[in-house]
């Protein structure tokens, strides 16, 4: 039995290609084979995620574009992600439904609705939310926090290539070592960039957890962690 109900797992869009593929179709069955495992489990599954693997308002802005723009294309990409994954779930028999943080017409995905994705979620089904939060100068962080609020959900999973938050870069200083906890108010004092200032605030205001760790490295992590194993790192009030 996992202590969680319903939980957020955040995605980066990196965490969806191969060094072949922006998106890579054996990936994409891999995560949702790992969703389907959390299912199994009895806890409800809602997805954000990112873009970065297709573009980052950031970088286009770096690159001369408007800022704004930039962003409207970095949201737009996380659709992309997102109708991505949900194609893997249909393939996969997982029930699907796909949101978007600003109005998409034809069919693609409906709009952002709370009531209507917990209903979804209570019938089994996982729920995608795409566009972030459906604003410029976010992140999908802060959109996994205010989503994850949204739905009632009692932590946010963050997918990274590192397994947990560690006292210094792991590739940099062999002697760093890994938190099992972490309180938000350390989280945002020691300037850890897991995650933005504005997604650990949100968390602790809403008393929502962070859970930090690998997912695909083994791809029983997040089902040991909901069991309760001692992996990644939680950060918490
Ligand atoms: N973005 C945005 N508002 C949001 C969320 C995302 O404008 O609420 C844009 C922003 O340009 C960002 C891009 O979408 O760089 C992709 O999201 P993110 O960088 O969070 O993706 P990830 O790094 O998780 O793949």
């Amino acid at each position: 039995m996992s202590k969680y109900k319903r939980i957020l797992l955040k995605l980066s869009g990196e965490a969806l290609a191969s060094s072949e593929n922006t998106v890579d179709p054996a990936t994409l069955d891999k995560v949702v084979g790992i969703i389907k495992s959390v299912q199994d489990q009895g806890v409800e599954v809602g997805i954000v995620v990112g873009g970065g693997n297709i573009f980052r308002g950031a970088a286009l802005a770096e690159a001369g574009m408007n800022r704004v723009t930039g962003d409207h294309m970095g949201m737009l990409a996380t659709v992309m992600n997102a109708l991505a994954i949900s194609d893997s779930c249909r393939k996969n028999n997982v029930d699907v439904l796909v949101m978007s943080g600003f109005p998409i017409g034809g069919g693609v995905c409906e709009p952002v609705d709370h009531n209507k994705a917990k209903q979804a979620l209570g019938e089994g089904k996982v729920v995608i939310f795409s566009a972030g939060t459906g604003a410029p100068c976010f992140t999908t962080d802060t959109g996994a926090t205010l989503r994850a609020i949204e739905i009632g959900a009692q932590a946010v999973f963050k997918a990274t290539k590192v397994d947990g938050v560690y006292t210094a870069d792991p590739m940099k200083d062999p002697s760093a070592t890994r938190y099992d906890t972490l309180s938000f108010d350390e989280a945002i004092s020691k300037n850890l960039q897991i995650m933005d200032t504005s997604a650990f605030a949100m968390c602790r205001e809403h008393d929502i957890e962070i859970c930090v760790f690998s997912m695909l490295e083994d791809t029983n992590t997040l089902s040991n962690i909901l069991k309760g194993e001692a992996l990644g790192t939680i950060v918490r009030n």
